[in-house]
This record gives structure tokens, sequence and C-alpha cells, in this order.
């Protein structure tokens, strides 16, 4: 359940555009979606900048990747949460272009993230997105994209089947479901690029660890991940 104060700044953005997204103040910058208060409230997590960090040790064993992290740590009832809500349930694509810019301004500030090709965003199902209208990784992509000054690449990195009652099921069984879900249509313009896969929260990593499986069938490609938020500590 979201707090009773997120019902009241729904209301307050639909009278009022240009107020605060988190607190409802209406001293904001044009091109923010936060006052300056709740900006420096947000939970960075700093993982980009430290190699092994918690995201890493998720994948080590797992995947070969160059580097991975979180922006935000995602706790329920707090304000990153409500952006994401915001985000993938009632379609404010500018809470999630917003905070997928502040995360590529800090990847390419780390130094860590700054050799990228192309940022891919890791598909929905074709049902899925067709149900919600968009996927918002690819509009988390967007802002990052801004941000970073690299290229979006979408529609190549696909996934099959619906996933939606996997969560029932067991961790392996899952995994098994969810491998063998993706395909890349045209590999030849992934060989030898440095992608950057993109998850709006990451939980076990058991999704975004098969969409870069899949692409790592690609000769000489590689891979670094990055998720908005992170349930881990
Ligand atoms: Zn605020």
């Amino acid at each position: 359940m979201l707090p009773v104060r997120s019902l009241f700044n729904d209301a307050m953005h639909l009278f009022f555009p240009h107020t605060c997204l988190g607190c409802g103040n209406d001293v904001i910058a044009n091109n923010s979606i936060l006052c300056l208060r709740c900006i420096s409230n947000l939970p960075h997590t700093q993982f980009e900048k430290l190699a092994g960090n918690p995201v890493e040790k998720i994948f080590r064993g797992r995947l070969p990747v160059e580097a991975a992290s979180s922006q935000f740590y995602f706790s329920k009832g707090h304000l990153v949460q409500y952006l994401i809500h915001q985000l993938k349930y009632k379609g404010n694509k500018d809470s999630g272009e917003y905070l997928g810019a502040v995360m590529g301004k800090a990847l390419l500030q780390s130094g860590r993230f700054s050799n990228i090709d192309y940022l891919i965003p890791l598909p929905l199902s074709a049902g899925k997105e067709f149900k919600r209208g968009f996927n918002q990784a690819e509009v988390i992509c967007n802002g990052m994209s801004t941000a970073m000054q690299v290229p979006v690449h979408t529609r190549n990195l696909i996934r099959g089947r619906y996933t939606d009652t996997q969560t029932k099921k067991h961790r392996t069984e899952r995994w098994e479901n969810v491998e063998g879900s993706f395909a890349v249509l045209q590999p030849l313009k992934l060989q030898g690029r440095h992608i950057l896969l993109v998850d709006d929260v990451l939980t076990t990593g058991a999704t975004l660890e098969a969409g870069a499986q899949c692409l790592l069938n690609i000769p000489s490609i590689r891979i670094s991940l990055a998720t908005l938020a992170t349930a881990s500590k």
C-alpha cells in the first residue's frame, strides 16, 4: 500500500502539474519533478563507484559482467517506490526519465560505465508491453541516454512468453521458465559492443541474468548491468 500522502500528491499533480511529485512543494525547477529537499533525500546506494559492490556480488559466478549497479535503495512506502509506481502503473514517463537521467549522470561520473556503446532496456514480453502501453525500462533508458550521450537500442533483444505466473513458483523452476524466452533478432549489430542492460528494480536478478545470457551468445560482446533500484542492502 502506498501512503495517503501519495494520493494527495497525485491529486496535487493533476491540478498543479508543476509541484514536487514527492511532497507537493511548489518551489521546484522547471526541468525537475522533485524539489531540492526531496532530491537531497533520494536514497542513493553509491554502488556505481565501487568494484565488487553488492549488485556485482549477486551476479558473481553466474555471469561475466564488466560492471553492475543499482542507483537507489528500494523500500516500501518510500519515495523511490512511489516514483517507480508512478512510472509503471500511472504511465508517468517524466518520473522514469527523471530517475533515469539521475542514474545516467551518476554512472558517467563514476568512470566505471564510460565506454558503453548501447543502452538496452530489458524487454517485457510482447503481451505485457501491449497491456501496459510501454516498457518502463525503455523510459528509464531514454532518461539515461540524454545524460550519458549513449543511444538506446531496442527491438533487437526480444522476449517471448508471458512470465506473469512465475512469482508463485520456486526459484529454480522460475529460472527455467525465464531462460530461453529471450532472443536476439540481429546479433551482428551487437558484435564487439559494450552493452548496458537496464531494468527498473533488481530482486533475484534471474530475469536480468537470462537476458544477459542471451546477449552473451554474441561474439566478443561485453555486458554491464544497471537497475534504478535494488531491494538488497
Ligand atoms: Zn519535494
